[in-house]
């Protein structure tokens, strides 16, 4: 097993970006026949914040999101750069797309993981009783639930929002979460994933000529000893952690994952990586379906039944933070 050493936060050189200048260029930046809209606006610290998107319509239907965890600049900057060519590559395939590419934007602007009332948007979206009336955000691997629901109203301002976004476009044939992580030092690269593993190995090698893949690693800070999330031998996790690529397989969606690179990536690498899965998921979605007799079932357990303590300290003193919360 790999030893990932942790510390501080990776220093960003785009750490401060004003929200109100990527709007901006947000709306300016898509091209026709997409279009930007605005899906809700969230007060925080007495501003407003408008939570925006852009549609493409298309019979199959590619979502991207970015920006959950406000210092993790890379997915947001990315979907702003490349909008026009994002657009192009998914209309010369028949392609639809929904793009939310700044989920939190007061803590994209304070460049904070979660939003300025503190709340964490990320790992929200459903909730698992995993015992009569015991309801968990998250099972730990392999663990038995008897429900599954969707949080509703009570959940992150930013996470309600989508939620509900979500819930009045069709379901995606694929759907991409842009994240980065800033818990482990150095440049790596590690996917969230669900569903047949064989249709991300391509976009995985790819990656991994960019960047070294993080396998059969602990990923997730552990003061838990039993909650720990870990890279399998591959760089591929499957986790029901409650996050909008869990939601997303729950809705039967084919082609679901989150994908990171480490904060301290160059910014330029990790927006390379990031377009390698955009238009790998774009790909997919254009794609016929492939039968289901073929295609394989999630890996559920872990993979490297390894080490179940992470001896490394926490980075958020005082406060057992996971690394995908
Ligand atoms: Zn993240």
């Amino acid at each position: 097993m790999r030893r990932v050493r942790r510390g501080q936060t990776g220093i960003v050189s785009n750490s401060r970006v004003l929200f109100g200048d990527y709007a901006a260029r947000w709306t300016a930046s898509v091209p026709a026949p997409a279009e930007s809209f605005t899906y809700a606006t969230v007060i925080e610290a007495g501003r407003q914040f408008p939570l925006l998107g852009l549609r493409l319509p298309g019979p199959r239907t590619v979502v991207v999101t970015a920006g959950f965890h406000g210092d993790e600049k890379s997915g947001p900057l990315t979907l702003l750069d490349h909008a026009a060519e994002i657009v192009a590559y998914a209309a010369a395939r028949g392609v639809g797309l929904q793009i939310y590419p700044c989920v939190n934007p007061s803590g994209f602007e304070a460049h904070t993981r979660y939003n300025l009332s503190g709340e964490r948007p990320n790992n929200d979206f459903l909730r698992y009783e995993i015992s009569p009336g015991v309801w968990r955000g998250e099972l730990r691997t392999g663990q038995a639930f008897s429900e599954v629901a969707p949080v509703g109203g009570g959940g992150p301002k930013e996470t309600v929002a989508l939620a509900r976004q979500l819930a009045t476009g069709p379901v995606p044939v694929a759907a991409l979460d842009l994240h980065q992580d800033n818990f482990i030092h150095g440049h790596w690269f590690y996917a969230y994933v669900f569903g047949d593993l064989a249709a991300y190995r391509p976009l995985l090698a790819r990656s991994g000529g960019l960047v070294p893949v993080l396998r059969s690693s602990i990923v997730d800070s552990g003061q838990d000893p039993d909650g720990d999330v870990f890279a399998d031998s591959e760089g591929f996790i499957v986790s029901h952690d409650g996050s909008i690529t869990d939601k997303f397989q729950r809705d039967g969606v084919t082609y679901t994952a989150a994908i990171e690179t480490t904060t301290e990536t160059p910014a330029p690498i990790a927006a390379e990586i990031n377009l390698i899965w955009i238009r790998g998921f774009i790909d997919l979605a254009a794609a016929p379906a492939p039968a289901v007799a073929g295609a394989r079932p999630a890996q559920e357990t872990r993979q490297n039944g390894g080490i179940g303590v992470n001896p490394a300290p926490s980075k958020e003193i005082g406060e057992h933070v996971r690394g995908t919360e």
